[in-house]
């Protein structure tokens, strides 16, 4: 289960965080500054998604590498054209003639997402970053990242660059039920989240699952029940959430429609405003939304709830205005719309 929040208030840098909860997993959309962070929050990302590599985009890369330096680690980053220039220029500033003797080896998997396929750099602590020579290539049809219980897709936007966003999709939500834990007189522990997995995997009924805890004096204490017996009594499945990201973006047809196509539905939709909408002209000509677009937008994608991110610094002390620009296009109601 994803618990999605922005790092910043609205007028910071772009990050959204999504905390994979009772697991050690977390992935991060866009990457500004991410100071706000504690340190074992960003230990916990493993993939972070980069819509494009204006600064305020990206920003975020030195304190990441800084944090995660040394350390055993793989990290992979995913970004739009480009992107994998824009990490060896990132590292390239630096400064490598002692990492060769770290015991640890952190890793780098920088993904470029084209049209029609990615392109895969691996960047090793330990040889100094130094660019090799070999890209994995493999087609592109849409899923960036397939995981066990969720996935996230991409699309490519106009920002006047080729601008991604993001959607993340739980397969379906696999949830304990506690009172049916505690009938069986079963306690929690690990072996949850392997239940899971299996669950997700689909595995058959009467495959033999193993339940174990530690008991008086550390000592492990198993049972084996078949699959179907668990997924039968202590587990309610239901239908996964579906967050989606949009940040930096000209409101025009195509990107209405293809937002419109990738958001539709979603349980929540972030998305940027960096404008008011008295303010539309200024909007166009930086290739941004204004909150009235936003509102609008995410009424046509039939989401269930935004959230408005990346004002534009001159509205501090207006962060209202935003909100009801948006919501009230959102809703529907007359007065401020009409022009779209
Ligand atoms: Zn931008």
């Amino acid at each position: 289960m994803f618990n999605a929040r922005l790092v910043n208030d609205p007028f910071g840098d772009p990050a959204l965080y999504l905390d994979l909860r009772y697991r050690r997993e977390a992935l991060l959309f866009d990457l500004g500054d991410i100071q706000e962070l504690a340190p074992r929050m960003i230990l916990k990302i493993d993939h972070i998604f980069v819509t494009h590599t204006h600064m305020d985009h990206f920003i975020g890369f030195d304190h990441m590498l800084r944090i995660c330096l040394g350390r055993e680690k793989h990290l992979a980053l995913y970004g739009p054209p480009g992107f994998i220039d824009n990490v060896q220029g990132k590292l390239a500033a630096y400064t490598w003639n002692l990492v060769e003797n770290y015991s640890n080896d952190f890793r780098l998997f920088v993904t470029e997402i084209h049209p029609d396929r990615t392109q895969t750099a691996v960047l090793t602590c330990r040889q100094a970053f130094r660019p090799g020579k070999e890209r994995q290539a493999t087609p592109f049809g849409g899923t960036i990242l397939e995981r066990e219980s969720y996935r996230v897709k991409g699309i490519f936007l106009d920002h006047r660059v080729p601008c991604l966003a993001f959607r993340l999709e739980e397969k379906r939500r696999v949830n304990v039920k506690k009172n049916a834990l505690a009938e069986m007189g079963l306690p929690g522990g690990t072996w949850i989240n392997s239940l899971k997995d299996s669950i997700h995997r689909n595995e058959p009924d009467d495959s033999p699952f193993r339940v174990w805890w530690k008991g008086e004096g550390k000592r492990i204490v198993e049972r084996i029940f078949p699959l179907g017996e668990l997924r039968g009594k202590i587990v309610k499945i239901t239908p996964g959430q579906k967050i989606v990201y949009v940040s930096d973006v000209i409101y025009s047809p195509g990107n209405t429609e293809r937002i419109v196509e990738f958001a539709r539905g979603a349980d929540v939709l972030f998305i940027e405003a960096c404008f008011l909408d008295e303010d539309r002209q200024r909007a166009a000509e930086k290739y941004h939304l204004t909150a009235w677009q936003a509102g609008r937008l995410a009424r046509l994608s039939g989401v269930k709830r935004f959230v408005l991110f990346h004002y534009s610094p001159k509205y501090r002390g207006m962060e209202e205005r935003f909100e009801e620009e948006a919501m009230q296009e959102f809703k529907g109601d007359e007065g401020v719309g009409g022009r779209g």
